[in-house]
């Protein structure tokens, strides 16, 4: 039986069937069933960080498993805590205090119910954003494909347009808890919003006493060449979600809760079996020690430079954003899905989160023979696709 029919025969259909099936990866290249190679530019949707199989990861993994793989939250473990102290270090703030988990949603969620604990219940959030699949996250969620089937989701939610102040500020009131905005959209098809938007949400929130939370799941962790991708507007969030990248590749998440906000939680509010598994942690700390010895929020940033000043270049492209190595590239006509499958045949994965949009997201430990690779061969494939 083929993977295909295997995978057809045994997982649940919440996906389409997948076209191949990933047997290894040593950096950015891995390798299917069949032993064809492809140059991952995508990083399992901006997780691994550092790439596959690095050894800084499998030292710190292989460690801990043989050392001590799980306790309870009963117990604490010196690898959540240095992880933790970690964090509210790059946060900036010494009164910052992390809840762990396992994924980007339920991040999210213990954002959600740290904000019910300020005794409001309103929430605002934007029309496009990406926050999760949970129950909890997908009312979060701006996206109706995603939320329709699922009705009645929350209550007490509100979706205004990403990138509008006025919107914003007319939504918001003395009633609303907190306000869940990503610093860049992510899922949507990388759309950025303009200057100083971010600013002025921390504005709006501070004159209405509602908590601002940046979703940085996909954002966070160097992604976007700063450590979290609000900080080129020079502001402080009471929130900060992480995933994804945070594991390097493991099944990680966070939630960083800043100032005054990092007090609302009580002992027995909030919980999860695995949050802050020591294994899960040595990830953690072995991506954050690697990200920073070898300088890759610098690289990170280098090459979304390059990366914009050739791609722009490309007959076909109307635009290409985003920051760091979380890009967006936007074609005059739809044809994002022609690209993204001829990319494939020629051994380069990408994803296209919307008829028009290729988005890259590749580890950012990525070498410039590999950036030129990908700029040759997409290149072609726009030229192919447009003339074909
Ligand atoms: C991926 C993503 C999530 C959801 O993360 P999961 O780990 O899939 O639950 C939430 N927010 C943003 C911005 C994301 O990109």
């Amino acid at each position: 039986m083929s993977a295909k029919v295997q995978w057809e025969k045994f997982m649940a259909p919440t996906y389409g069937t997948p076209s191949i099936n990933l047997v290894s990866g040593k950096g950015l290249v891995v390798t299917d069933d069949q032993g064809k190679k492809y140059l991952d530019f995508l990083g399992g949707i901006a997780t691994n960080v550092l790439g596959h199989a690095h050894p800084a990861i499998i030292r710190a993994v292989s460690n801990q498993i043989s050392t001590l793989g799980h306790v309870s939250n009963f117990f604490s473990h010196p690898n959540a805590i240095a992880l933790a102290s970690e964090l509210v270090s790059l946060a900036g703030d010494k009164s910052a205090k992390v809840f762990f988990c396992n994924s980007g949603a339920e991040a999210n969620e213990a954002a959600l119910k740290l904000s019910r604990k300020t005794g409001k219940k309103k929430i605002v959030a934007t029309t496009g954003a990406f926050h999760g699949r949970t129950i909890g996250a997908l009312s979060l969620t701006g996206q109706s494909s995603k939320r329709t089937p699922f009705l009645p989701l929350l209550g007490n939610i509100k979706h205004v347009p990403f990138g509008n102040t006025k919107a914003m500020a007319r939504a918001v009131n003395r009633k609303t808890a907190m306000v869940i905005v990503e610093p860049i959209m992510g899922e949507a098809g990388v759309i950025v919003p303009p200057i100083g938007y971010l600013k002025s949400l921390r504005s709006i929130c501070d004159k209405n006493g509602a908590l601002l939370v940046f979703d940085c799941v996909q954002t966070g962790i160097g992604r976007t060449g700063q450590w979290f991708g609000f900080e080129h507007e020079m502001i402080k969030p009471d929130v900060i979600t992480l995933a994804k990248g945070l594991g390097g590749g493991l099944p990680m998440g966070a939630m960083i809760s800043l100032g005054n906000a990092s007090q609302l939680f009580s002992p027995g509010d909030h919980g999860t079996t695995f949050g802050g598994n020591p294994i899960a942690a040595s990830a953690g700390l072995a991506v954050l020690k690697t990200l920073k010895k070898e300088k890759l929020l610098a690289r990170a940033k280098r090459f979304e430079l390059l990366l914009k000043k050739r791609i722009s270049k490309v007959k076909g492209v109307k635009e290409i954003r985003g920051q760091g190595l979380l890009i967006g590239i936007e074609f005059e006509e739809p044809k994002a899905n022609a690209v993204r499958d001829l990319l494939l045949k020629k051994g380069v994965i990408v994803n296209a989160p919307s008829e028009s949009v290729i988005r890259i997201a590749p580890a950012l430990n990525v070498t410039q023979v590999q950036i030129e690779k990908f700029i040759k061969l997409f290149s072609e494939a726009v030229a192919e696709v447009h003339s074909g």
